[in-house]
């Protein structure tokens, strides 16, 4: 499965080079587009919705802040907010 083969080439393979791995993350938008496919879970959180930057510590900030998962892209300057927020907001 040609989104396997994608998704793989950008979380496993430490040593290749970024370019192939940004290079990666864009062909598995537009197949997903293409296709209608569901992004996987582990993948999407890898790349910017907006810009499809693969995030890395140079241009992502990632923040815990109140019980959420908050991933700011430097590069577009979008924020993601991962998480259902505080324990007291949640129902039950
Ligand atoms: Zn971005």
């Amino acid at each position: 499965m040609v989104q396997r083969e994608l998704s793989s080439i950008i979380l496993n393979n430490e040593n290749e080079s970024v370019e192939l791995k940004q290079n990666a993350a864009e062909k598995l938008i537009a197949l997903n587009r293409k296709h209608r496919l569901e992004m996987p879970k582990q993948v999407g959180l890898m790349i910017c919705k907006k810009c499809h930057v693969l995030y890395d510590t140079n241009n992502s900030r990632t923040r815990i802040k109140h019980g959420q998962l908050i991933i700011s892209c430097l590069k577009c300057e979008s924020v993601r907010r991962i998480g259902g927020g505080p324990k007291s907001h949640r129902r039950r």
